[in-house]
């Protein structure tokens, strides 16, 4: 691992500035991502959360650190018992598929699992201690059966987001549509039974939780009252991060989490993508259109997660060539350092040089916010510049071999080099596109290097009247 020149800078949302991040506990991470409620298949806007949220875990990896993740999955809420309801399902039975395609998509997408995944419906009795800390407090009262967080006794609320909670802001009782409620501001934490809702009988009655208590019962249960990261996209940050605040901080006095990271949306046609627009699109609907889940994963990451990222079909076609060049570059790589010793290249020591301003230069982007679109800058610089000394013959066997230990560096973080057996068909299909293309512009030294570049891969080409065939050797 290269030298710690520089620290990690975070953006915190809660100062609204980037800062040296450092952990509670030395050499330890904890972090809590807001996960997915399962009333259907994760957009690929979603994805975008969960896959910057894993690049972050995976870069405090790189950096060291031991982390621990927890990813909660929302199994009863409003939405879900709406849609259960019109299936004839329970919820159980009807959230289990969007749990297991939930699963798939992110495994495709090379997300690393995180250490839980904690559902709403087992942390019941968690919930309701929760609740009874907090009156305890004097932070609760009871309306027609439910428990409500009274906001005005918690004087914190709205240091996230930055509301104005004065007493003008307030609304009357009578514009919020939970007329029970002393203040609209007030938010559910224990919601009474009603008629064809699923309910737990509980020291607060008989009744399910309201959404943003899971968050806090979950995290302070598997992480601890006060822990290092919360990830998930801007639209949580009101209300439903900054409620969680009040109810942890509200319950243990004290702070709850040092580093709130949030991510900015994927957008289609500069608007949020999201089902009730109606413009989503599923990592299956993607992999319908041709891309395979890698040129997902790369077009997602490439931009950091504080911009916005408008989706389109372009950035796919870009995301699939910028791969193909790593591809490429990699074979190259390959062919390189199984040849002869004297085959007229040689080292100058200009390989090293190029090493080692590309790792610089990639941890001082991802240190700086995780800015990816830097890292992946330094790749690409690495691989336009060694393709230049290549064609000079200034790269030796052994120079290929620490290029491509160097780019190996990074793949922990990354994650987007082709995986052997899977992409072997696709990637061959490709470079004998590439070899005729070759062939048909007269570049013989260029089609020859293809075939050379393939046969090292232990493929051997045939060239029939009916076009180029492919076998394995041996
Ligand atoms: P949900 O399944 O709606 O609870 O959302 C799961 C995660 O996806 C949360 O962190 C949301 O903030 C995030 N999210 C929702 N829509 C988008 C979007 N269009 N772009 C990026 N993240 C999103
Ligand atoms: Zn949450």
């Amino acid at each position: 691992m290269p030298a710690r020149m520089s620290e990690l800078k975070l953006f915190n949302t809660l100062s609204r500035e980037k800062e040296t991040f450092v952990p509670l506990v030395a050499g330890q991470v904890r972090m809590y991502s807001c996960g997915p409620t399962v009333y259907n298949q994760p957009h690929i806007g979603n994805l975008r959360t969960f896959l910057w949220s894993d690049l972050l875990r995976r870069y405090l990896e790189w950096r060291g650190y031991r982390v621990t993740q927890i990813m909660n999955i929302t199994d009863v809420e409003d939405k879900i018992i709406r849609n259960a309801n019109a299936a004839g399902q329970d919820i159980y039975t009807y959230t289990a598929p969007f749990i297991t395609s939930f699963h798939e998509a992110i495994e495709k997408l090379r997300v690393k699992p995180a250490d839980a995944y904690p559902r709403a419906t087992q942390y019941i009795p968690q919930m309701v201690r929760l609740v009874q800390k907090l009156t305890g407090r004097g932070h609760t009262y009871v309306a027609d059966a439910s428990t409500y967080f009274r906001v005005a006794s918690f004087p914190g609320y709205g240091k996230l987001s930055r509301i104005e909670v004065d007493a003008s802001s307030d609304y009357s009782r009578i514009e919020s549509d939970e007329y029970e409620k002393e203040s609209a501001r007030d938010f559910a934490l224990w919601k009474a039974k009603k008629e064809g809702e699923p309910s737990w009988p509980t020291a607060l009655g008989e009744g399910r939780p309201g959404w943003h208590l899971e968050c806090s019962a979950m995290s302070m249960d598997l992480l601890g009252e006060t822990f290092d990261i919360h990830t998930g996209a801007v639209d949580l940050i009101f209300p439903h991060h900054e409620n969680e605040i009040a109810q942890s901080e509200g319950a243990t006095g004290k702070p709850f989490v040092r580093y709130w990271v949030h991510g900015e949306h994927l957008n289609v046609d500069q608007q949020k993508m999201s089902k009730s627009v109606g413009n989503i699109y599923t990592l299956h609907e993607i992999e319908e259109m041709g891309y395979q889940p890698l040129v997902l994963r790369y077009a997602l990451l490439s931009v950091p997660h504080r911009t916005k990222l408008n989706f389109t079909t372009q950035s796919l076609e870009d995301a699939r060539n910028a791969l193909q060049r790593i591809e490429l570059f990699l074979l190259r790589l390959e062919e390189i350092s199984r040849s002869a010793p004297h085959d007229g290249r040689r080292s100058d020591g200009y390989a090293d040089q190029l090493i080692a301003t590309f790792l610089s230069d990639f941890q001082k982007a991802m240190d700086d916010d995780l800015n990816t679109a830097g890292a992946f800058g330094a790749l690409f610089t690495l691989i336009r510049d060694a393709n230049t000394a290549i064609d000079a013959g200034r790269v030796s066997a052994s120079d290929a071999e620490s290029l491509r230990t160097a780019m190996m560096k990074v793949d922990p973080v990354l994650d987007i080099y082709p995986q052997r057996e899977e992409a072997l068909d696709e990637s061959v299909e490709k470079l004998i596109e590439a070899r005729n293309a070759a062939r048909k512009a007269r570049n013989f030294a260029e089609s020859d290097r293809l075939r050379d570049a393939l046969l090292a891969q232990g493929v051997i080409l045939e060239d029939t009247p009916g076009g180029t065939r492919w076998r394995k050797k041996g």
